[in-house]
Parts: structure tokens; sequence; C-alpha cells
């Protein structure tokens, strides 16, 4: 794993979640929405504390460098979550990016993030997408383990 301060530079370079929420709105396809259920099910599926009601917005994104392709609001005073999702997104690239973002709904709605810098929440929600993709792809039988 690379060091803190590297990860934390690259955070900050890629922080342009304000680019993404501020972009139009876009209806998402229904296999997008599906696949954004099924990951929110996985997600539940292994345990990690969520909001009964995760809101999900779409946005017309851009593969350019200065937009997210996801980011996670919290209202403090609702305690409501919202996710917004570039919805120009390849389908393929769509699961890894809802995990990260149901990551931040965890550690928000759990009150994790307040012991954690940003850069730590932003690994913290990496590894739970890597953990994820690997149960989605084990439930699928995609590895099979040489003994
Ligand atoms: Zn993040």
């Amino acid at each position: 794993m690379m060091p803190l301060s590297e990860y934390e530079r690259l955070m900050q370079h890629g922080s342009t979640a304000d680019k993404l929420i501020a972009a139009p709105v876009i209806e998402p396809l229904p296999k997008q929405a599906e696949i954004v259920r099924d990951c929110i099910e996985t997600a539940r599926s292994m345990g990690i504390p969520l909001p009964k009601t995760i809101s999900i917005a779409w946005r017309y994104g851009s593969r350019s460098w200065e937009f997210c392709r996801g980011a996670t609001r919290f209202e403090y005073a609702t305690k409501r979550t919202t996710v917004f999702l570039d919805g120009t997104l390849d389908p393929n690239e769509l699961p890894r990016v809802v995990y990260h973002e149901v990551g931040h709904t965890s550690l928000f709605h759990s009150g994790a993030y307040l012991g954690m810098t940003i850069a730590e929440q932003e690994m913290s929600c990496d590894r739970f997408a890597i953990r994820a993709l690997q149960a989605e792809a084990e439930r699928a039988g995609f590895f099979s383990r040489a003994s």
C-alpha cells in the first residue's frame, strides 16, 4: 500500500464531488438502476451498518479528471444520505463506484467517519469496494481455489 501522504495527495487532486453533484440530472437506464439495487443488497448482506433508505441521484458526469464518478452527501439534521452517481459510467465500472459510495454511507451512518481522516475514509471505502467485489465474484463462482 502506498504511504498515506501520497494517497492523501491523490485524493485531494481527485476531490471533485461538487462538480458531479452540480452536473445535469440524468435518468438511469433500467439496467443501471438494477445494478445499484443489487450492489446495495450485497452490501447489506455483508453486514455493514447502513440506513434503511439510501437515496440515489444520477448525474450527467464526465470522464474528465475534473469529475468524480460518484459522491456521497450526508445531511446531519435529517441523517439522510444521498449517493450521486455518474450516469455515463460504463456498467462494468458501476459496481466498484457504488460499493465505494456505500462505504461512505456506512461510515456516515455509523459515525465511524468522526475518528478518521479523509484519506483514511477513502482507503476504508476502497477496501470495502474490493471486499464486496470479491464477495460478488465468489458468489458467482468466478474463483475456484486450487488446493
Ligand atoms: Zn470516496
